[in-house]
């Protein structure tokens, strides 16, 4: 797990109103995402803003990383790069957990997680984050036309004779038919 994104925040909580800039680049090979869209070679980019309360630290920030898919219509390959918004909460106490208002990411900030040993590992939140933000089944382009069901065709590139797409509602309800003679005749 990566060290480098646990921050010793002694300082912070002796002094609630201050901050703390945590700016690191971490191998994504470090968050064990075990994501055949995410490289293990690839550099997480993280930044993070702390500020202390009475009551705890709250933390925004971003993790940006490069990811690599397939187009969910034509399979070819397809990559992007996303940025994670990060906002956590972390309270001094282990049961005295606080409810944070007043911002924007909503639920993810409903809960606080307890600060152990004046540290804070940020692991489980960027990785967490980045997973949420990597698009599941992304398009190569927007009107991608795909493959052809029946044959298999890449539509983008190549003009097929199949002619299922444009399937009539009268030759639907003629199959049904077609289907109970069928049936009779067994
Ligand atoms: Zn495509
Ligand atoms: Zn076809």
């Amino acid at each position: 797990m990566a060290s480098t994104l646990v921050v010793n925040v002694l300082d912070l909580l002796r002094r609630p109103g201050s901050q703390k800039e945590v700016s690191v680049v971490v191998k994504a090979a470090d968050f064990d995402f075990g994501d055949s869209r995410l490289d293990d070679a690839a550099d997480v980019a993280v930044d993070i803003e702390l500020e202390s309360s009475s009551t705890g630290i709250v933390a925004h920030g971003s993790a940006q990383v490069a990811w690599r898919s397939m187009c969910r219509r034509c399979l070819r390959p397809v990559d992007g790069a996303v940025i994670a918004e990060l906002d956590e909460a972390f309270s001094r106490g282990v049961t005295a957990a606080v409810h944070h208002h007043g911002d924007t990411a909503g639920d993810a900030l409903s809960e606080t997680e307890p600060i152990v040993g004046d540290q804070i590992d940020f692991t489980l939140p960027v990785r967490e984050a980045v997973l949420l933000a990597v698009p599941e089944a992304p398009l190569c382009r927007a009107d991608c036309p795909g493959l052809c069901p029946q044959c298999g065709a890449d539509r983008a590139t190549t003009k097929c004779a199949c002619v299922t797409e444009t399937r009539d509602e009268r030759w639907a309800a003629l199959d049904v038919l077609r289907g109970k003679l069928d049936d009779a005749v067994e």
